[in-house]
């Protein structure tokens, strides 16, 4: 009789099709999977494997989630976006205070049980108090925890590192929330102390940031307004007058460790300086158009070779945590993106904006579970991946070959 220390046997998984990374759709393939990492990948299963068969469908790598904030979770549906994005900050601030921490744990714990149900095999999740990390440790879903700055206040993060429980992640990053809302110097240090760990700040969002930076326009006043009554002065961000990527790069903020979130106010020029910096882009479709109407350029973003990942944002501004709604999102929004682009956004993208390909994002030997399937109807090569990008299942995506959480 093995003892509870031994290493589990392994686990082959198959199914119609199997989405490796991008360029690698095989038929009938196998995963095969041991103590939650990927053992092999081979073509058809090993003999004497215990097998499980999920039929038609695409078994596919986990979904990484490059954007989201739990522990906003109990906003869900507090304040529905409108597209104007000030507007909705400032209802949003006035329903924070006071409210039941017990049932903002219950509505986190209930975020992460949503994500894996999905599929999500890594989130990158924003933090201002940390309550979430150990929600999802016990929960056993792997994530990066960004703790992030805001104003003048510090949230600071723990040791930095990679700590691995079984086949789970428990990451650290330091993140800062916007270029409009942490003074120039405090970014600047933020960064130093991220050295090669993930950083991660919100940027180029909405009109009103844009207007904001440059000192002018109505919404850019509007937002001022927003702030100052936070306490924010303008005079103390130590801004020059730059738009928001322009500031971040005078202040070496770019790099490839650095992790962009929305994006949607980028021009062509700022685009290609992106690509250059080698920065990664996290797009949120369903939260930018309800926010703000608008998308950032992704097809450019991608032609350029910038890594673009595909994040949720919390669910104050999005219906659901579920990655293949926003998938389904992204391609409504932008028939002319190629699904398996899409496919690549919702896996290699987030794990490399993360630095964790080595981890997530791909079948590959040694990668870390859990796996994502579709159900599908029957269908050919050239008809698979639209589907499942699309939404177009025959029943609920779900994760395959999850570890239970250790104890
Ligand atoms: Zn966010």
């Amino acid at each position: 009789m093995p003892s509870h220390t031994s290493t589990p046997p392994p686990h082959a998984y198959t199914a119609s099709w199997v989405w490796c990374q991008r360029g690698e759709l095989r038929q009938g393939a196998a995963v095969v999977l041991q103590a939650g990492r990927i053992k092999e990948v081979a073509s058809r299963p090993p003999q004497g494997c215990a097998l499980t068969d999920l039929g038609e469908g695409l078994l596919m790598p986990g979904l990484v989630n490059a954007h989201t904030h739990l522990e906003l979770s109990f906003l869900a549906g507090a304040v529905p976006p409108r597209g104007d994005f000030v507007g909705w900050l400032e209802e949003l601030v006035a329903s924070r205070p006071g409210h039941d921490h017990g049932a903002a744990a219950q509505a986190t714990a209930q975020a992460v049980q949503d994500s894996i149900t999905c599929g999500i095999a890594c989130v990158a999740d924003i933090t201002n108090t940390g309550r979430a990390q150990e929600t999802l440790a016990s929960a056993g879903l792997s994530g990066v925890s960004f703790f992030e700055a805001l104003g003048q206040a510090k949230c600071e993060p723990p040791p930095a590192g990679l700590a691995w429980r079984g086949a789970v992640l428990a990451a650290s990053g330091v993140a800062a929330h916007a270029p409009y809302s942490v003074p120039a110097a405090r970014l600047a240090e933020l960064k130093r102390r991220a050295g090669d760990l993930p950083f991660c700040i919100h940027a180029a969002e909405s009109q009103a940031e844009v207007e904001f930076m440059l000192g002018e326009g109505a919404e850019g006043r509007r937002l001022e307004e927003f702030l100052l009554a936070r306490r924010l002065e303008r005079a103390s961000l130590g801004l020059k007058g730059l738009r928001p990527l322009a500031h971040l790069m005078d202040l070496g903020l770019l790099d490839q460790h650095t992790m962009l979130v929305h994006g949607v106010q980028l021009t062509p020029a700022e685009v290609r300086g992106l690509a250059s910096s080698g920065a990664s882009l996290c797009v949120c479709p369903r939260s930018n158009l309800g926010l703000t109407g608008g998308l950032a350029p992704v097809q450019a973003l991608l032609a350029a070779g910038v890594n673009a990942a595909l994040g949720t944002d919390s669910l104050a501004s999005c219906p659901s945590l579920s990655l293949w709604e926003e998938m389904a999102a992204l391609r409504a929004a932008v028939p002319g993106l190629a699904p398996e682009d899409i496919l690549h956004m919702a896996t290699a993208g987030g794990a490399m904006a993360l630095g964790l390909t080595a981890h997530f994002g791909r079948l590959a030997p040694g990668l870390a579970g859990p796996l994502a399937f579709a159900p599908l109807e029957r269908l050919g090569r050239g008809q698979v991946l639209e589907a499942a990008v699309g939404g177009k299942h025959a029943g609920p995506p779900r994760p395959v070959g999850r570890q239970q959480p250790l104890a």
